[in-house]
């Protein structure tokens, strides 16, 4: 059975790179019919951040990648937060101690301090392993009665793994293929510490294990800790699961890993919800309240490092799961592009329908109250093709709204000569005969005006725009003449030209 767990630590806002390991953990667990796991790994006391997990949940929920278990929601694996989960950890660490893999160290920061500085004067760095392990203070290099003296006083200590001497372990990823790396090039890490409570490496492989995780997919900052995981399962005796280290996300530019700065720097948000973090008060800027749609920033996430085998671009969660395939994850790392995420909004506000983006607006800050539905279901008809966010909607008909105080230079320049102002002055007597004053019927009416006239329909549309717009942006210019109706229209034609 397939299981997969996204394994977040509260320690801030999640960023595009965490969406986007919940994203494919969620896919790859969705395709193969398996099971989608929320865990909390908080055991990292120093580094909580007060409503981080709250966020987490949030944002996925907002992304639409809803955990089959998790903290809120429970599960037959509960609790989900590893802060809770103390009593499992306990009695594992008991098992590990009783094989040759573990071992206690009693080592004071100062200790350490000083053997690092020893480290440093000769030129060399210091690194606790099966070659300095000997001379530190440890269970390996003391005597049974040094260590049982110890205890019996009291004194803190720690759980290292052994790192086993000169052997090389062959690794395989699902993403990258195999490689190997030998044991000497690695450090024997704390696995529970002082307080009694596990680093990440130890709570972690436990949990995928109790939590009977199949596949871990994960960002390759952890690809180095591989080894160390697979050395704890055979220590624990326990199958490992398969893993997959998916690569960075980068720059615009390509050239290193995407972070909050840039997002600050290029002017778009790194995070899908704004986030106060109650320490320092700082708020980062998210992605739903830019205006992004979940659908648009989840597509956009999953194309950064995947792509369908068919190419195609525009794919729903669903679709998504059906066509997700973990082996066919890039390798090299994806660029992040600005534009491309706001092409993708772009395409999703165009499968809105107007009711939707009707309440998607009425959703937002803008101050809506004394405009009809109608009008703005019209306007949304009118205006959502050149829309990238649905602000824009809005903000870009402020004309149907006001009638325009200044004419654009430029434009005037190019639509009006000395003989428009009678031409339209007629044309405005012309529309205000017009008993259904619909699209279809002033297009019609224009159209006739210009041929009796015998004048181009560009000598007329143009400056028409601009009397009613002050600029020559917009709709068709019937639709405007319509949504503003007979009288607006004409008092603005007349403003115009006076
Ligand atoms: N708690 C780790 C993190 O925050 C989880 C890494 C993993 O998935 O193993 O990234």
């Amino acid at each position: 059975k397939v299981r997969v767990r996204f394994a977040p630590s509260p320690t801030g806002p999640l960023h595009l790179g965490g969406v986007r390991t919940a994203l494919y953990d969620y896919l790859f667990a969705k395709n193969q019919g398996g099971e989608f796991v929320l865990r909390i790994e908080d055991t990292d006391t120093a580094r909580y951040v007060a409503g981080a997990e709250e966020y987490i949940e949030e944002a996925l929920e907002w992304c639409g990648i809803i955990p089959d278990e998790s903290p809120s929601k429970g599960g037959k694996f509960a609790p989900y937060r590893q802060s809770e989960r103390r009593d499992i950890y306990d009695r594992y660490t008991e098992q590990i101690l009783k094989t040759d893999y573990a071992y206690l160290a009693f080592d004071t920061p100062e200790d350490l301090d000083a053997i690092r500085a020893e480290f440093e004067a000769r030129g060399e760095v210091f690194s606790y392993d099966n070659v300095t392990r000997n001379r530190l203070k440890n269970s390996i290099a003391l005597s049974e009665e040094e260590v049982q003296k110890l205890l019996d006083e009291k004194t803190p200590y720690v759980v290292r793994f052994k790192m086993p001497v000169d052997r090389t372990l062959n690794l395989e990823d699902i993403i990258r293929g195999k490689f190997s790396v030998n044991t000497n090039t690695l450090d024997d890490k704390v696995l529970v510490k002082n307080d009694g409570m596990p680093t990440y490496h130890f709570a972690n492989i436990i949990d995928d294990h109790e939590m009977e995780i199949s596949h871990v997919i994960r960002g390759e900052e952890w690809l180095p800790s591989l080894g160390l995981h697979t050395l704890l399962y055979e220590a624990m005796d326990w199958d490992a699961p398969q893993f997959a280290h998916l690569s960075l996300i980068l720059k615009p530019e390509g050239k290193g890993k995407l972070s909050k700065r840039d997002g600050d720097k290029f002017g778009f948000p790194v995070f899908p919800l704004d986030f106060k973090d109650p320490a320092t008060g700082s708020l980062s800027q998210g992605y739903r309240e830019n205006g992004y749609l979940p659908e648009a920033f989840i597509n956009m996430v999953a194309l950064l490092g995947w792509s369908p085998a068919d190419d195609k671009e525009i794919l729903s969660l669903d679709e998504m799961a059906k066509k997700f395939d973990l082996h066919k994850v890039h390798k090299a790392g994806a660029r992040f592009s600005k534009e491309k995420a706001e092409w993708f909004n772009h395409q999703y506000i165009q499968m809105k329908s107007d009711e939707e983006l009707l309440q998607i607006l009425k959703n937002t800050d803008i101050d809506l109250s004394g405009v009809s539905d109608e009008k703005l279901l019209r306007i949304i008809q009118l205006m959502k093709e050149r829309a990238t966010f649905p602000k824009d909607i809005y903000e870009n008909s402020q004309f149907f709204f006001k009638a325009p105080v200044a004419y654009d230079e430029k434009a005037s320049k190019k639509a009006w000569n000395e003989e428009t102002s009678a031409i339209l002055g007629e044309l405005a007597v012309t529309l205000s005969g017009i008993e259904t004053f619909t699209s279809e019927s002033l297009k019609q009416a224009v159209h006739d005006f210009a041929e009796n006239k015998g004048l181009g329909m560009g000598k007329i549309m143009m400056p028409l725009r601009l009397s009613l717009v002050g600029e020559l942006k917009g709709p068709d210019v019937p639709d405007i003449l319509e949504l503003l109706g007979k009288e607006e229209s004409i008092a603005r034609i007349n403003n115009a030209i006076n």
